[in-house]
């Protein structure tokens, strides 16, 4: 049985004082909710106070980028080593702003993955197609290509401290999400080509989320799909009462 995981991207919003503010009402929401496992991924600058506030909770605390070197000079990177000391369990990679705006390659994703389970931090690794890319029915191969660099890089026993994220580029912040189904179909194909490299005990353990505009309407019928384990959420993970309404999906 995989648990539920909800992870929150804030991206490139909120400032400390903001952080704080937030992080308390979610904690009025959800702390000690037990059946989803939270995950808050908030900027680097709000990292420590964050963790100053939500250790002992059961949120947990995530980042939203990693450079894949150990450390030297790469000025304005963060390296798994610092994320570790600061108490990150999970780390985004992959997502696709940072695939399109930073031309960061798969391969470079996967070598990212691949660093911060060096350092025990969980890679959240996002795959998805272009809109151009469903409309002429390239979304598997895009997707295949994206986990392929992964396979490549990670061993089977790596894999298990792995989620992946189906995040269709076409659903992010549109507030057009995937319907469920067609998300369902696409995480069962990620899910299939798991078992491929790795075997079907790997394949069955990973968790895969779906990520584009999940709001209040449509998580719990994402959710009773049999394969998506839970939401990367941008937009609504901003806001305390909808992202914990998210969090607590098998009460709507
Ligand atoms: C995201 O940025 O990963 C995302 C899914 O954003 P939103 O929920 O706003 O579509």
């Amino acid at each position: 049985m995989r648990k539920p995981l909800v992870a929150g991207n804030w991206k490139m919003n909120k400032t400390v004082t903001e952080s704080v503010a937030l992080i308390k009402e979610l904690l009025d929401f959800i702390d000690g909710y037990q059946k989803t496992e939270v995950v808050i991924c908030p900027p680097f600058t709000s990292l420590w106070v964050a963790r100053e506030l939500i250790q002992d909770t059961s949120i947990i605390l995530g980042a939203q980028n990693i450079h894949y070197q150990n450390e030297g000079a790469y000025t304005g990177e963060i390296s798994a080593r610092m994320l570790q000391n600061i108490g990150c369990s999970y780390v985004i990679v992959g997502h696709s702003e940072r695939r399109d705006y930073f031309k960061e390659s798969s391969e470079v994703v996967a070598r990212k993955a691949e660093q911060s389970l060096n350092f025990g931090i969980k890679p959240i690794i996002c795959v998805g197609e272009k809109l151009v890319d469903r409309e002429t029915g390239k979304t598997r191969e895009v997707v295949k290509e994206e986990l392929e660099a992964v396979f490549a890089i990670l061993k089977a026993k790596e894999m298990a401290n792995v989620v992946f994220a189906y995040e269709p580029i076409w659903a992010i912040g549109t507030g057009k999400s995937a319907t469920p189904q067609d998300a369902n179909e696409i995480i069962k194909y990620i899910r299939a080509l798991i078992e491929d490299k790795y075997n079907e005990t790997i394949a069955q353990k990973i968790r895969i989320l779906y990520g584009g505009s999940v709001n209040q309407e449509n998580i719990s019928s994402l959710m009773a799909e049999s394969d998506i384990d839970g939401a990367l959420v941008g937009g609504v993970s901003l806001q305390a009462m909808p992202f914990s309404k998210l969090v607590k999906f098998q009460q709507l």
